[in-house]
């Protein structure tokens, strides 16, 4: 659904930067391994000593194969790594190997995004800039960390095919999800190793064409991704109606202020004069890599959400709560096979439901326990779902039975038995409480009588309160209505 946009359509293309889970760096054996001392990885290849040659990284080469099977690509049976030239600090070499006019992968899908392309690279070394307290002649002083230089990384682009900034947002939890199912990536935005720069541009509602796009850098939240793509979307319809035009920049997102600031104009990729690089022999994966890439991928989150709402028949927004969050959607499907009567749905629905408002209740402002995390097992929340579904606890009264295994743990039936939670199955006791509930309020009760089924109210509510939850609603209905005489 695209947001409301007086007139204008969004559209958005995404690219994305992953880093690699290799033991070692892309075109050398350093080892990848963060947070150590600055410059102890690094060797004549990367720091580009004269004379030193790369030596292609199987390992990401694998990952990049099944990252672009992942997303439903064409491999390229041989493709091309290029010299992209740039001078800048965190680069020692001057340029950058990565792929150009022949990617590893292209044209594939994920979810109803194409993608363009997935290519191979390397990243570059970690400024760190010192500033004032590092002044060198005059001058702010910035320093470099070559530890992250020549990191594994493969690059996703998407064809413009995203329509809003929560769809962007969700489709890409759909990718993160995938890359993690897969195991090449540790994908957190925070830490870097997932980055995504937003593509964006509008038109006139129907129309066919693209319009002048920004690109929105390094957004490193999801919800920052959301909220800049928004901004930046405000940001134009404002230009467009007031006539003015729209300039391709690259805009930096300020999560604080909320506003986008011109990083550069935007280069050209003349201006990078790609050329060949010399001294890596072309990528022509043998049929056993890809055979292998192939039989290795695990269930993929596309995947299990098509399961999850074909075969299991739970909802879509549920499904893609399980399915996009590979570990809720292994506690899950651990609950389903836990050996209890639960249905899948009902768990689902309390996973995705109460279980995780709870938590995030619990987690507070500190952050959120993940169910797998939590002291609730699967085989508690599926007996839980069980004892409710077989009507031996209410769903009220399931859910105070949830609150005390999300604080302290142990098995639901002990919970529902020391706290004396069962529902009242005794009907000649629960007939003796809606008679005093009759009696306690005549004017409801007359109400009901003529035919005012509005006035039930109140009388549900005595009796809810007497048994504290254990009566079952429907059933307190019923008794109501046969004492009244309403058959
Ligand atoms: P560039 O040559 O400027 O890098 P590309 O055609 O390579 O542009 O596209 C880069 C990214 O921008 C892709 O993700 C693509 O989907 C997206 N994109 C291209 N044109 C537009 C547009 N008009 N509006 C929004 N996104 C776009
Ligand atoms: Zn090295
Ligand atoms: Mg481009």
């Amino acid at each position: 659904m695209s947001a409301n946009l007086d007139g204008y359509e969004a559209v958005i293309g995404l690219e994305i930067h992953v880093q690699l889970r290799t033991r070692t760096k892309m075109f050398c054996g350093c080892e990848l391994s963060f947070g150590d001392d600055p410059n102890v990885h690094t060797c004549p290849v990367c720091l580009a000593h004269p004379g030193s040659l790369p030596t292609l990284n199987e390992q990401a080469v694998r990952y990049g194969i099944q990252i672009g099977l992942a997303l439903g690509c064409e491999i390229a049976p041989r493709s091309i790594f290029h010299r992209k030239n740039y001078f800048y600090p965190d680069n020692p070499k001057a340029y950058q190997i990565s792929q150009y006019d022949i990617p590893l992968a292209r044209n594939g899908r994920l979810g109803d995004v194409r993608i363009h392309r997935v290519h191979l690279e390397e990243d570059a070394a970690k400024l760190i800039h010192v500033g004032e307290s590092g002044r060198i002649h005059g001058s702010d002083a910035s320093l470099v960390d070559f530890n992250r230089g020549g990191t594994p990384l493969v690059e996703i682009v998407t064809e413009p095919d995203l329509r809003d900034a929560a769809s962007a947002r969700e489709w890409l939890q759909l990718l993160r999800s995938t890359i993690k199912a897969i195991g090449a990536s540790d994908v957190n935005m925070e830490e870097g190793s997932l980055r995504c720069d937003a593509n964006v541009s509008i038109r006139p509602a129907g129309s066919q064409e693209l319009g002048t796009k920004t690109e929105l850098k390094n957004m490193n939240s999801f919800r920052f991704l959301e909220r800049g793509i928004e901004a930046e979307l405000e940001r134009q319809v404002a230009l467009a109606r007031a006539g003015e035009p729209i300039e391709q920049e690259t805009l930096h997102f300020d999560p604080r202020t909320g506003t986008l600031t011109p990083l550069r104009s935007k280069e050209y990729a003349h201006d990078y004069r790609y050329f060949p690089e010399p001294d890596l022999v072309p990528l022509a994966p043998s049929k056993e890599l890809l055979d292998e890439a192939r039989a290795s991928l695990p269930e993929l989150p596309a995947q299990r959400l098509e399961r999850y709402q074909s075969e299991l028949g739970i909802p879509e927004a549920q499904a893609k709560l399980l399915a996009y969050d590979g570990e809720l959607g292994d506690y899950f499907e651990a609950a389903v096979g836990a050996g209890t009567e639960a249905s899948a749905k009902g768990l689902a629905n309390w996973i995705t439901g109460d279980l995780t408002a709870r938590l995030r209740e619990a987690a507070g402002e500190e952050g959120e326990v993940h169910a797998a995390d939590s002291r609730v097992t699967p085989q508690a929340i599926a007996e839980l779902v069980a004892m409710v579904e077989a009507k031996q606890v209410t769903a009220q009264a399931g859910r105070e039975v949830l609150a005390k295994l999300v604080a302290e743990g142990g098995s639901p039936a002990e919970i529902v038995e020391r706290e004396g939670l069962a529902s009242i199955s005794d009907s000649g006791e629960l007939e003796g409480i809606v008679a005093a509930a009759i009696e306690a309020d005549p004017d409801a009760a007359a109400k009901v009588r003529e035919g005012n089924m509005k006035a039930i109210g109140p009388l549900v509510g005595y009796v809810m309160r007497e048994t504290k939850g254990r009566a079952d609603g429907g059933e307190v209905t019923r008794l109501i209505r046969k004492q009244l005489g309403l058959g």
